[in-house]
Order: structure tokens, then C-alpha cells, then sequence
């Protein structure tokens, strides 16, 4: 790792073409053993242990990884209780030691790299490539909140809020688990972690760092388990505020738990989208392609900043289309431990006949759909798919996986198309490609979403330069990796103060 002053080690990158720098990364997967149990980590004594559940690699359903043992409601009781108590501790930690944990917590992030990786691809379901950069986007978290809090409370640092519950998804089970514990942290906040059921072995690796980093075990808990210890902890009166990223059902009930309690604690979400990309006639048909098909099919689309609806003019849409097909015939979705697979397997089996019964159901409303071919027989893999439709409103909400639904506009109608993508209600990222410099600027203006990129992939927005999170039903903000998030986990705090 290189060393910049001021940020730490830098998340080394790689030369995928260079055989002996993955050989060697091989050699770092094969050589560090991950986890194989997840079972709670309390500051407390650990209570009994509950029944677990076997854990299965997506790409692989027969492969047994580990087990999970889901934390019960005497568990989350006993979490918050310690969480509570061990609050001003931690508040009166000062700034600096706390971002030095994290700074710890990100060198020890890029020194357990190869059980990281294991768990990415195996647990996960995420390519290689993928996966580091999830790795050094986990460094880049550290590093980034480890940094603004020492830049914005050189001195006396506000209250926080106090025990605060980080519940993050799979789709980034290291990443976004790591970074809302890392943000809650900086500023103070003794965190109550719930990865998601899927992925609670990175999840309790990535814990068992940062307590290695030097944070308390009181002031980081791990809890791991379903929808039902993240209802318990957002209902929990020791609970001051809930760091989501999720689907939005569960957002809204998180956020009603949190309304109903007293006082009324504050939620910040970031939940899915409906994510468009606007091309027009003067945009060049091969970047549109690549950039497409980078932004719909990476992740399986599985991200939550994933394009699902990409917008051509009539004039353009016929060839642009047929490229389109072309290069997703290309596409190899395969076992995501090959260099090879540009698409891995979906999380589940459940995750998978979601997909599915939404493909169905535009079918039936007589869309045509295109699907590229598919290879492996096991394992919980969908052929990427193209499906025509004739209005925006043909789509069910967002559909999280490999599907790109593609709609053709007249050029005239420019305004009404966003007016009506805006109606979607949804407002995370969009695409711009165009060489119309006025175009580019008018569609940003109008458009009330999070991220808009323009002639560019729509999506791995980089921690400290694209802040992320979006607006209306696609989340609360404030954004992840961005300048305001550590503010809205303190109290009395006026960030204009400061300028
Ligand atoms: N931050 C990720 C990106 O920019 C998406 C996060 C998510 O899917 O929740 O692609």
C-alpha cells in the first residue's frame, strides 16, 4: 500500500491483466481463512446461543459456507442496554482517537484483503473485480468519515446522538456495512449493527476489525439476523437514530418504528430507484452501449444506482438497440471466482423468481423481451434481459436485477418524458448522454434526483467525490461519502457556524 499524509493507506488497485498480480491475489484468497460463524458480538457477556442456520453460496446453493446464528430479541434487548451505557464513553472519546481507530480499522481492511475477497465472491455472490473495489470503497469510508471529523471538530466536538442502528444491505455487505459504522462512529455515536441475513459473515469479519482497530466492543455491536431484529432495534427506546439502505417497504416501517417512539428519532435511508438514463440524437451510439450495459448489467443489477430504463430518441433507437443486443450476447454470466464472468449469480433463490415474475409480468402486457444466453445450470444465475416497453409506467417499481427495460420517445416530447420519469416518485441517479451542451444542462436542472453522470456509467459513485443517496423515495439523504452526513448525527450542531 502507498501512503498519502493525512489519509492513511490507500485500498491498492489492479492490473487485471497481469498474471502474477492475480495470481498473487489468489494466493491472499487461498492463504486467509474467513469466518465461519455468525453469531451475535456484544459488548456484554454473550447470551445463549441461538439456533443457526447454514449459509449457502449463491453461485454454488449445494456449497454450505458457514452458518448464521440470528440474535434474539433478549440479544437486541441486551445490546442497547450496553449500547446506552457505554455512550458517553464513547462521546467523550476524543475526536482524534476515534478517527485513528478508523484509520486502523481501514489498514486492517486492505491486510485482511484475501478472506475479505473470499467472503465477496462466495458469500456475496460478487466478481473479482467487483469485489476489490468494494474492499478498497469500504478503505475509502474509513478513511474518509476517520478525516472529516478530525477536520470539522478540531476542538470540542458536539453531542452525538447516542446509540445509533446501522441496518445495510447485502448488495454492499462490505462497503455500506462498514461505512455507516464508520460515519456513526466518527461522530460519536455508539453503533448497533445489523448486516443484512444474507451476508453476516463479512459483516462479522469487518466487525472483528474494527473492534481489532481499538473501538470498544460496547461502542460496536454486531447483531446479525432478518427484517426482525432490525424492527426490534428501530423500536428499542435506547435507539436514537437509524442508519438504512434497504428496499423502501422497509424503510417506511422502519421510519413509522422511529415516528411512534419517543422522542422521534431521526432516520437516514437510502433506498432504491427507478433509474433512467435520457440519451439524445447526439449521442454516440457505442459509448451509449457501453455505458448502458456497464450501468444496467454490472452487480447483475443488482446496485441500487443501477440504469433500469434507458430513454432513446426514435431517430437513433432502431441501432442503437441492435448494438445493444449484440454486446449482450457477449456478456458471460458465470461462477464470479473466474475472471471470465462479467455477471455473477443473484442473491437468492428468492431474489431470482422476483425477477423472473417481473419479466412475466411485462410479458404479458405483451413487451417483447430479449434475453442473452445463459450457461450455468446451478446456482441462482438469470440471463440478462431487454425488454421494450411503450411507458414508463409499464414498470412495476424497480425490478433489482439484470433487466434493462428500453423506451422510445419522440424528441418533441423530451419535457413530457421527464416530467413523467419524475412521476415515478423514485429520484437516486440519471443518465445524461448527449453532445448537446445546452440539453445536458437543461435536462440537469429539471430533474430532482440524487446523481445524475453525464456521458458516462451511472453507477459506483466514489466515496469524498460523488457523494451518493437520493432524493423523494429513494432515500432521505444525507448523502453517503458526502460533506453533511456526520452532521445529521450530532445534536445542536450549526455546520454554518463553521463557514
Ligand atoms: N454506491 C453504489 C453505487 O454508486 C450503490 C449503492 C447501493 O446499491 O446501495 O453504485
Amino acid at each position: 500500500p502507498t501512503h498519502r499524509p493525512g489519509h492513511g493507506a490507500v485500498a491498492p488497485g489492479l492490473d487485471w491483466s497481469d498474471d502474477d498480480a492475480v495470481a498473487a491475489l489468489h494466493g491472499d484468497m487461498a492463504a486467509d481463512r474467513p469466518p465461519t460463524v455468525a453469531a451475535p458480538l456484544l459488548g456484554a457477556d454473550p447470551c445463549m446461543p441461538a439456533v443457526a442456520h447454514a449459509l449457502f453460496n449463491p453461485a454454488r446453493p449445494y456449497e454450505a459456507i458457514g452458518e448464521m446464528a440470528a440474535s434474539s430479541a433478549r440479544d437486541v434487548a441486551a445490546a442497547c442496554h450496553t449500547a446506552a451505557g457505554e455512550a458517553a464513553a464513547w462521546a467523550a472519546t476524543p475526536v482524534a482517537r476515534r478517527a485513528q481507530m478508523l484509520d486502523n480499522a481501514a489498514a486492517l481492511l486492505i491486510a485482511r484483503r484475501g478472506a475479505l475477497l473470499s467472503l465477496l465472491v462466495r458469500e456475496a455472490g460478487k466478481t473479482l473485480p467487483a469485489a476489490l473495489a468494494e474492499v478498497r470503497e469500504a478503505v475509502d469510508f474509513c478513511h474518509y468519515y476517520a478525516r472529516q471529523a478530525r477536520q470539522l471538530w478540531p476542538g470540542a466536538a458536539p453531542t452525538p446522538l447516542g446509540p445509533v442502528a446501522a441496518i445495510s444491505p447485502w448488495n454492499f455487505p462490505l462497503a455500506i456495512f462498514v461505512g455507516q459504522i464508520a460515519a456513526a462512529l466518527a461522530a460519536g455515536n455508539p453503533v448497533l449493527a445489523k448486516p443484512a441475513a444474507e451476508t453476516p459473515l463479512i459483516a462479522r469479519l469487518a466487525t472483528e476489525l474494527l473492534h481489532e482497530a481499538g473501538i470498544p466492543r460496547g461502542a460496536l455491536q454486531y447483531l446479525p439476523g432478518g427484517g426482525e431484529v432490525g424492527a426490534r432495534l428501530s423500536a428499542d427506546p435506547h435507539i436514537r437514530g437509524v442508519l438504512f439502505t434497504g428496499s423502501l417497504p422497509a424503510a417506511q416501517a422502519i421510519h413509522a418504528a422511529l415516528a411512534a417512539g419517543d422522542p422521534v428519532r431521526p432516520l437516514i435511508a437510502e433506498t432504491g430507484g427507478v433509474n433512467a438514463m435520457v440519451v439524445d440524437g447526439s449521442a454516440l451510439a457505442e459509448q451509449v452501449v457501453r455505458d448502458a450495459l456497464v450501468s444496467a448489467f454490472d452487480s447483475a443489477g443488482q446496485r441500487c444506482s443501477a440504469l433500469r430504463l434507458l430513454c432513446l430518441p426514435e431517430e437513433t433507437a432502431d441501432g442503437i438497440i441492435a448494438l445493444l443486443g449484440d454486446a449482450m450476447d457477449e456478456l458471460q454470466v458465470g461462477d464470479p471466482a473466474e475472471l471470465a464472468s462479467d455477471l455473477g449469480p443473484l442473491i437468492s433463490h428468492g431474489a431470482k423468481a422476483n425477477v423472473e415474475q417481473a419479466l412475466q409480468a411485462l410479458a404479458d402486457q405483451g413487451m417483447r423481451i430479449t434475453r442473452a444466453p445463459l450457461a450455468p445450470r446451478d446456482g441462482h444465475f438469470l440471463a440478462p434481459a431487454l425488454v421494450e416497453i411503450d411507458a414508463p409506467e409499464r414498470l412495476p417499481g424497480e425490478i433489482f436485477g439484470p433487466v434493462l427495460a428500453v423506451l422510445r420517445y419522440r424528441r418533441t416530447e423530451l419535457p413530457l418524458l421527464l416530467a413523467r420519469l419524475d412521476a415515478l416518485g423514485y429520484g437516486l441517479t440519471l443518465g445524461i448522454a448527449s453532445r448537446c451542451p445546452s440539453l445536458i444542462k437543461t435536462v440537469t436542472q429539471m430533474v430532482r434526483v440524487g446523481n445524475v453522470y453525464v456521458n458516462r456509467n451511472q453507477i459506483g459513485a466514489v466515496v469524498g467525490h460523488q457523494p451518493f443517496g437520493g432524493e423523494r423515495l429513494s432515500g432521505t439523504g444525507p448523502k453517503a461519502g458526502g460533506p453533511w452526513l456526520l452532521w445529521r448525527l450530532v445534536r445542536d450542531a450549526d455546520p454554518c457556524a463553521l463557514i
